[in-house]
């Protein structure tokens, strides 16, 4: 079996599409040797060797060394030089990288191969000991930390690891010898503190320094397998959802340096920016340095070029001014790739002495904003079609656009408390916490908290989670911070370089300004500002430009409607600002409440404590000119599009006051007495509500209910047919488990239509009669209902609490278990079970069309703006999704992603 696959020269075995086998960062080193790139020489070990590691008690399949050997060979031979040589030694870097990528998560060795022999040959090669040493002397402070402490599963107290401890013998030598910084130190200091290293691996770990290069290399790769299993790899995959049998790929590649003096650089960089989405190239570099310094934010990066450049970063040189030619060089790589891979990428490169390097590229993270302005720009740029940029944008990246900003009215008159790099858009106010275990836990005590940190290391990844919004003094737009940030499409700010962080007394100083722990402060993530104290936020979606005519694309494609869950004209017009074609669900009874005035609902209570049909028939007498206006106000905000009334859904109970107050009031209006009135609430009462006297029900048992609606109904659409507009209401029966239920309102709605109609002279008032299939037998005798019923809609809340008899109300007690066990994969009021519930749906949706062919059928459930289950949606061929005004435009491009 081939478990080593070889890339350099002219030719790679691997390929862009081979992600699975040689993880994302083999997979396209390859596709870049393939292109005719300048990538250093390496191999790729594939992901089947990690999983057969973890399957067979960490042993490596037997196959696995004579091919590294052969893969080593050719590297070999390539670079002309020998790895583990004492005239011309070949340095390798062993990296890690899985299917998806996880920033950061694991580990990457770099200089492996060096030892006080071949660092001789390479100072004969190279005439540049200093470069020599500092090398060696990063080998060993990474490879002691990474495979000789964390994969060998040592773990030492705070402070005592192995790296802290290395450091400072650093900082010892330093002081003795009364430098500043790092670069200071000789080639002769270093060559002594190499010596001091091995001493002190020694004495932490118990065991002397790998000298042969053989074992460094051996050590590295079970390094990066090991680092699969880590803490924090593990962890960032339980918030991705990333399965952990997908294991890790591991790439052996020849060295480059960017280390070896002043032609020498490293850096990040995008085909567009990631944070806006605007089409220049944009990144990030620094002049003699190797490897992570960039990303991991120890110095503050240069800007590329010269229109990256910001106010913050406007005397730092370019690449483009320092290194032109390279720069052109790189430009041209950059929008070469861009055209090959059709997306904007994120690539790594290195110049060793003015020749460049490029060291790894994939698809980059983005945030909502970008991934819209690039989808769209793209495919106005022909450079992919309607339906690849449909396919650009995840749901809830378009959630993101929907989310806050700070009220740019309190902005312009607040003062700016430092300023940083915009890293993450959008506005954030919280209260300051300083470690990640603290954003957790105050987060769990539901506070809104502002992670703030000195620069964010992987291990912060929870905390930065948890809370509402990143802050940092050190690192670029490339630092760790961000680009996590921007995967999630959080609020930040990085290299906010004046704040001075003490983290022992919990404070933080910018100039005389000093905040401590639980101070609140807001961040525009989209200026890099910082302010003290809590602005307010405002939504912006409906008016970026973008945005719209992203969702016009969705629009396009997609061949479900998507309608909403409204209950007054006010809602409705908010939807219709958000794309929504129609009302899936007008709940009558929530008319009655949140109203300024508390006539309706103590109408509607005078109704429910009637006894006598007459004493009713008043009440609701009463009650007909409120619903009368808030039926007409809606259909009217939706003119042209249809409305969709349920009929009084709950159980009585739910409208009996519980102040005695205000049952005195109604025991008063009724003209009873209150003993009389509290025997009439009382009888209301009911041991299984949700399974009680309600819905369809209560339409059967006291019909001038349903009458009443009805009619309000009716005259209202009969009205605005003489205004001139087009209503067209659907009138929904809910709770319904037989047939002639139906029966008995349809014929109820065929009486009051024909009255209405007669009395304002007309033929016919336009509408349907249908049903909410919502209980399991509903959906089973589907055939049968679809005689009476004109339309079908899932109540898919009540079909996921009777299908799987959970009590909607209940579940705390014991559904967060049962994800835990992974009894349920998923909460089914969440995301509809298509197993289960899925099941019940198919087989509604195939009786009723066996009856109806053309029968209307959609969704008004929570579910129908969950993206998964918008996707089952349009496979069972329903017409249309209904759901909360705000989830509408995630709906859209939901319902446009299933039909590409
Ligand atoms: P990550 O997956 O965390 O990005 P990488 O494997 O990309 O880790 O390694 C981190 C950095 O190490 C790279 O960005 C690059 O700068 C440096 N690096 C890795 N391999 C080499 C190499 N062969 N030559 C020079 N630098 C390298
Ligand atoms: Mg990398
Ligand atoms: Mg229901």
């Amino acid at each position: 079996k081939k478990y080593v696959y070889f890339f350099g020269g002219k030719r790679a075995e691997g390929r862009a599409d081979m992600k699975e086998l040689l993880g994302g960062k083999g997979a396209n080193l390859a596709e870049m040797v393939n292109i005719g790139l300048p990538v250093p020489a390496g191999f790729t070990i594939t992901t089947e060797v990690c999983t057969a590691y973890y399957k067979n008690n960490k042993k490596y399949p037997k196959e696995l060394e004579p091919q590294v050997k052969q893969a080593l060979a050719k590297v070999e031979k390539i670079m002309g030089a020998k790895f583990g040589d004492k005239k011309n030694p070949l340095l390798v870097s062993v990296r890690s990288g899985a299917r998806a990528s996880m920033p950061g998560m694991m580990e990457t060795i770099l200089n492996v191969g060096l030892n006080n022999e071949t660092r001789e040959a390479l100072i004969q090669k190279t005439g540049n000991p200093r470069f020599v040493y500092d090398s060696h002397r990063r080998l060993i402070q990474m490879y002691s930390d990474v495979v000789m402490e964390k994969a060998a599963g040592i773990e030492p107290e705070e402070g005592k690891g192995v790296r802290q401890q290395l450091e400072k013998e650093l900082h010892k030598m330093k002081e003795a010898r009364g430098y500043k910084s790092d670069t200071d130190l000789t080639a002769e200091d270093l060559k002594e503190l190499i010596e001091i290293y091995k001493e002190k691996v020694k004495e932490v770990l118990g065991k002397p320094f790998p000298e042969n290069p053989m074992d460094q290399l051996w050590g590295a790769i079970g390094a990066v397998f090991q680092s699969w299993m880590g803490k924090r790899a593990i962890s960032y995959r339980r918030i991705e959802g990333i399965p952990d049998d997908w294991g890790t790929a591991v790439n052996v590649q020849s060295m480059v340096f960017g280390n070896m003096g002043d032609t020498s650089a490293t850096g990040v960089a995008f085909t567009r920016n990631p944070a806006t989405g605007e089409n220049y190239f944009y990144g990030e570099w620094l002049p003699n340095a190797q490897g992570e310094d960039v990303v991991a934010g120890i110095r503050t990066p240069n800007p590329i070029n010269e229109v990256g450049k910001s106010e913050h970063t406007k005397d730092q040189v370019s690449l483009e001014k320092g290194m032109p030619k390279t720069y052109a060089q790189l430009h041209k790589i950059q929008r070469l790739l861009e055209k090959h891979y059709k997306d904007m990428l994120d690539i790594e490169f290195t110049i060793q002495e003015g020749n460049l390097y490029m060291l790894q590229c994939r698809v980059g993270k983005r945030n909502g904003p970008a991934a819209v302005k690039m989808a769209l720009d793209m495919y106005k740029e022909k450079l992919i079609t309607k339906e690849e940029a449909v396919m650009r944008v995840q749901p809830s990246q378009l959630d993101e656009l929907l989310h806050p900003i700070i009220d740019p009215k309190a902005e312009l008159t607040a003062n700016v408390m430092v300023k940083g790099l915009p890293a993450g858009p959008g506005g954030a106010a919280g209260q300051i916490v300083f470690t990640a275990n603290d954003a957790v836990a105050w987060a769990k005590e539901g506070k809104r908290v502002i992670l703030v940190r000195e620069e964010t290391n992987p291990e912060d990844i929870e905390g930065m989670r948890a809370a509402q919004a990143i802050l940092t003094a050190r690192g670029g737009m490339t630092s760790h911070a961000a680009l996590v940030a921007r995967g999630w499409g959080k609020c930040c700010i990085v290299g906010a370089g004046a704040i001075k962080i003490n983290l022992e007394e919990k404070t933080l100083t910018v100039g005389d300004i000093t905040l401590k722990e639980g101070d609140w402060i807001t961040l525009n993530g989209t200026k890099g500002n910082v302010y003290v104290g809590e602005l307010p936020m405002i939504k912006a979606a409906e008016e970026n430009p973008d945005f719209q005519a992203f969702m016009k694309l969705c629009d396009d494609v997609r061949k479900l409607k998507v309608r909403t869950n409204a209950d007054t004209p006010e809602d409705a017009l908010r939807a219709r600002a958000f794309g929504a074609e129609g009302i899936g669900l007008f709940r009558t009874e929530h008319m009655f409440y949140g109203k300024n005035s508390e006539e309706p609902l103590f109408i509607l209570r005078k109704m429910i404590h009637s006894k006598t049909k007459d004493e009713r028939i008043n009440a609701l007498n009463e009650l007909f000119p409120y619903v009368l206006r808030d039926v007409k106000g809606t259909l009217e905000a939706m003119d042209g599009f249809p409305v969709t009334f349920r009929t009084l859904d709950p159980p009585l109970h739910e409208f009996v006051p519980n102040r005695q107050d205000e049952r005195e009031k109604l025991a008063q209006a009724l003209g009873i007495s209150i003993e009389e009135l509290n025997e009439r609430a009382d009888s209301l009462h009911e041991n299984n509500p949700m399974m009680g006297h309600r819905g369809v029900r209560l339409g059967i048992t006291y019909p001038e209910i349903t009458e009443m609606q009805v009619r309000a109904i009716f005259q209202a659409t009969a009205e605005l047919m003489k205004e001139g507009k087009k209503p067209y209401p659907e009138i929904m029966i809910p709770v319904t488990c037989h047939v002639n239920e139906i029966k008995h309102q349809y014929q109820l709605v065929s009486k009051i239509h024909d009255e209405v109609a007669s009395q304002f002279g007309l033929k016919k008032i336009p509408h349907l009669t249908g049903t909410m299939i919502e209980i399991p037998r509903a959906a089973l005798t589907a055939d049968k209902i679809a005689e009476a019923a004109q339309f079908f809609s899932f109540g898919t809340n009540d079909l996921t609490q009777m299908g799987f008899g959970f009590s909607r109300d209940d579940i705390g007690g014991f559904l967060p278990e049962y994800l835990e066990k992974k009894i349920l994969p998923e909460d089914p009021f969440q995301s509809i079970d298509q197993e289960g519930v899925g099941k019940l749906m198919k087989i509604a949706v195939e009786g009723g069309r066996a009856t109806r062919p053309d029968l209307k059928i959609g969704i008004c459930g929570e579910h129908g703006g969950e993206p998964k289950s918008v996707e089952f949606c349009h496979k069972i061929g329903l017409n249309y999704v209904s759901c909360s005004p705000f989830r509408v435009p995630i709906a859209r491009l939901a319902a446009a992603q299933a039909a590409v």
